[in-house]
């Protein structure tokens, strides 16, 4: 989507949204693994028009040495924006979003890996947004996860990340930059797949308790569809099937 204006009607007759897509439908995905030869792992992912590359550094030993823990490792998880990555140029360095979306994505990146078997140790996640479209915090968790993976960092499964959200009082899956900027509710989860444990949810806007399951329900389906993706980025790199 190119205008930024809010449209008149979000579905039309034939019930397809501005980009197209039905309401149920997931943008484009492309997600390629191990294509960063200095990181220990490293993801590059786009959904519709997102563009981001994710790096992974580590198990290592932590600097600062304070920082460590005894009995575990930690994660680092660092998310920015290029500058030229939005339609504004966005100022360089950490804003609060940022710093947010950091503090809420390691949480839920650190729920899927045994940090016990790495005690001193920290992982390091770096994300860079190259091109912004709605989406990023949970597209960069999907391409963090298969970075992890990517880096051989045991995992209880990969984490699959996708948001759900409301225009025209009609739940749709995979809110695109206009949705999210003038629609009713952004509802972002994170899941593992295998148990559809949830690692991450936020909400923007308001959803009854019927919308709001219906909206968790979709965004579900979305991940599943990350997760088949994600699985084979990691096969075409490893091989198998
Ligand atoms: P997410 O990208 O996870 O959906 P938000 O809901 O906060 O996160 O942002 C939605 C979209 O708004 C972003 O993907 C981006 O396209 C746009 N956006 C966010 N921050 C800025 C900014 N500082 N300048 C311009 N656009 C921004």
């Amino acid at each position: 989507m190119k205008t930024k204006q809010k449209p008149e009607r979000f579905i039309d007759e034939e019930g397809k949204r501005v980009d197209g897509r039905r309401p149920d439908e997931i943008r484009p995905i492309h997600i390629e693994s191990g294509v960063l030869n200095r990181a220990d792992g490293s993801c590059y992912i786009e959904l519709g028009d997102n563009k981001i590359m994710t790096a992974v550094y580590g198990p290592r030993e932590v600097h600062p040495r304070h920082l460590a823990e005894p009995d575990r490792a930690i994660v680092r998880y660092k998310y920015n924006m290029a500058s030229f990555s939005v339609s504004e140029r966005k100022r360089p360095g950490p804003g609060r979003r940022d710093r947010e979306i950091s503090k809420v994505s390691k949480e839920a990146l650190e729920s899927a890996i045994f940090l016990e078997k790495y005690p001193n140790s920290v992982i390091d996640v770096f994300v860079e947004i190259i091109e912004s479209a709605a989406g990023t915090r949970a597209t960069s968790l999907t391409a963090a996860s298969v970075a992890c993976a990517d880096a051989g960092i045991p995992m209880r499964d990969l984490i699959a990340s996708c948001a759900s959200g409301k225009v025209d009082d009609t739940i749709v899956l995979d809110v695109n930059e206009v949705e999210d900027n003038y629609g009713q509710a952004d509802l972002p989860i994170a899941i593992m797949p295998k148990t559809e444990e949830i690692t991450l949810l936020q909400m923007d806007g308001n959803l009854t308790r019927n919308e709001f399951e219906k909206a968790i329900k979709l965004a579900k389906k979305g991940c599943h569809q990350l997760y088949e993706k994600q699985k084979q980025a990691l096969k075409n790199k490893y091989g198998g099937n």
